[in-house]
């Protein structure tokens, strides 16, 4: 069930995918407890977060969903993609493979994910451990924003550490559906209403014919 204020939705479904270590588990805890946790005990299936937040005078609730500790591609069900408004795609810059991998995890999310009641998807790239960017950084700030930009991806560089652009982050994504979805819901509007304008055409249209040869 979708759940609307006006135009603006108010209950989101967000999901978090990249590979196992990269920090999803520990941006999730520092954005929704605003704390640095050093690890986490994977459970099995999903954990789920939430989070409400006030977003430009609309109070926005947040379901975050965080893989515990499945990352293979082929591990996560299609219950966890269903319904996602939103995806955040997390690599680490100290390392490569996990910045690598971020075609696959985006196909995937692509090819689970579609939903016809939210058809416009919106992502955001994270590209965290920005505190170690002196000692070990692998992906360059330019390769991840080159990435983000050719995959329609908002783009940020993160640490769940020192709690760096975390919130930005996330107020971004929640903007970023918002005005999503008053454009969705607007053109469903348009097309309702181009449809029963073509109806009525259609009706007048046939009315002479109907009526013809008396
Ligand atoms: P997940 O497998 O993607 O959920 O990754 P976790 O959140 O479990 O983090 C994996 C490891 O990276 C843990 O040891 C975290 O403490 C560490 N970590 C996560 N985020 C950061 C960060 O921003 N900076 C640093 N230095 N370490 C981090
Ligand atoms: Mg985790």
């Amino acid at each position: 069930t979708r759940e609307f204020v006006g135009n603006h939705r108010t209950l989101l479904k967000i999901v978090v995918l990249g590979d196992s270590g990269v920090g999803k588990t520990a941006l999730l805890h520092q954005y929704v407890d605003g704390k640095f946790i050093q690890t986490h005990q994977a459970t099995i299936g999903a954990d789920l977060l939430t989070k409400t937040v006030e977003v430009d005078n609309i109070t926005v609730s947040m379901q975050i969903w965080d893989t515990a500790g499945q990352e293979r591609y082929d591990a996560l069900g299609s219950a966890y993609y269903r319904g996602a408004d939103g995806c955040i795609f997390v690599y680490d810059i100290t390392n490569k493979s996990s910045f690598e991998h971020l075609n696959q995890w985006r196909q995937n999310f692509l090819s689970n994910a579609a939903d016809e009641h939210a058809p416009v998807f919106k992502f955001l790239l994270l590209a965290n451990k920005s505190d170690l960017a002196n000692d070990g950084r692998k992906v360059t700030s330019e390769e991840g924003e080159r990435y983000a930009q050719s995959s329609g991806m908002t783009f940020f560089e993160t640490s769940a550490k020192n709690g760096n652009n975390v919130n930005q982050a996330f107020v971004a994504l929640i903007r970023d559906i918002a005005s999503a979805e008053e454009v969705a819901l607007y053109s469903t509007e348009v097309a309702e209403r181009i449809k029963m304008v073509e109806q009525e055409m259609d009706g007048k249209n046939q009315k002479p014919n109907m009526n013809c040869g008396c």
